[in-house]
């Protein structure tokens, strides 16, 4: 996808600050981080989100090298959320599929805020 700016950091075209760089994936720093530690997976391939017939091998590299990153990032003792935005009520800003790692101090309690009460 050429207007993906996930597709541009995998293709090289846009600088990202890579932690990971392996067969099918790709792991950099968030450019906006919310953590002292926040870094990014993605699937070199575009898929839109976890259900855009994502394949299982796909996922699995995603998700195993979270903790491969959390030791890297030193937070693999300390504990890290890793989180995934799909769609439009989840609030993902962009439309490639990646996988958050965050951690580096004390989060509070419970993992979503919704807008509104309602
Ligand atoms: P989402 O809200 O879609 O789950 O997360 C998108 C994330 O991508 C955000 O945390 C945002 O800061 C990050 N992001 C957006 N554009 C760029 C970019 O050009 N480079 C990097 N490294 N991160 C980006
Ligand atoms: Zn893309």
């Amino acid at each position: 996808m050429s207007d993906c700016i996930f597709c541009m950091i995998a293709n090289g075209d846009i600088p990202a600050r890579i932690v990971l760089d392996e067969d099918g994936i790709l792991a950099f720093d968030d450019i906006a981080p919310q953590g002292p530690v926040h870094t990014l997976i993605i699937p070199k391939h575009h898929y839109a989100h976890m259900g855009d017939d994502v394949p299982a091998e796909v996922m699995e590299a995603l998700f195993s090298a979270a903790p491969r990153i959390a030791q890297m990032k030193g937070v693999a003792e300390s504990g890290y959320r890793v989180i995934v935005n799909n769609g439009r009520d989840a609030a993902q800003t962009v439309g490639h599929l990646h996988v958050h790692v965050i951690g580096g101090k004390p989060m509070a309690h419970g993992m979503v805020r919704f807008e509104s009460a309602e």
